[in-house]
């Protein structure tokens, strides 16, 4: 559409205030005025609703979990740790209670590969399953690091 004051054709105008009437204005135009109803342009994509997030937010949280995660591990290190045969204390817990490698999987919620792997000492299991393992066998994986000798 044109310009209401100087005749330019202009996409998208601005509506400004002159002088009381609102005009739509060209760019060059719309500084004589006072801009009413900013158009949707205007507003930070951040602050509309309803739209996925932008990447900024996304880094955010990825960040913050990230820094969640490094402060746990710093917090567990200190305290307990894996004892060096703690594969053969699993194996030697689970057959006491006669369970199969598949029945202890079962009550972990884990697969009968990751016991195998387990009890063989090929995967250094997260916290959460170690401790789930010491609950369920009754025994114990780890110790002080000054138990350790
Ligand atoms: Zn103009």
């Amino acid at each position: 559409m044109l310009c209401e004051m100087c005749g330019k054709d202009v996409a998208v105008p601005t509506m400004v205030k002159v002088e009381g009437t609102v005009l739509a204005l060209c760019g060059d135009c719309s500084r004589f005025g006072t801009a009413v109803n900013p158009p949707a342009g205007a507003v930070l994509p951040a602050d509309r609703p309803g739209r996925p997030g932008g990447g900024t937010l996304d880094d955010r949280l990825r960040t913050e979990s990230r820094r969640r995660e490094e402060r746990d591990l710093f917090q567990e290190l200190p305290d307990l740790e894996l004892v060096p045969d703690w594969p053969k204390r699993v194996r030697q817990a689970r057959e006491k209670l006669g369970w199969t490698p598949e029945e202890l999987g079962k009550r972990l919620n884990e697969k009968k590969s990751l016991v195998l792997k387990l009890e063989s000492g090929g995967f250094r299991p997260p916290d959460a399953t170690v401790r789930k393992v010491e609950h369920l066998l009754k025994v114990r994986l780890r110790a002080n690091p000054g138990e350790l000798g």
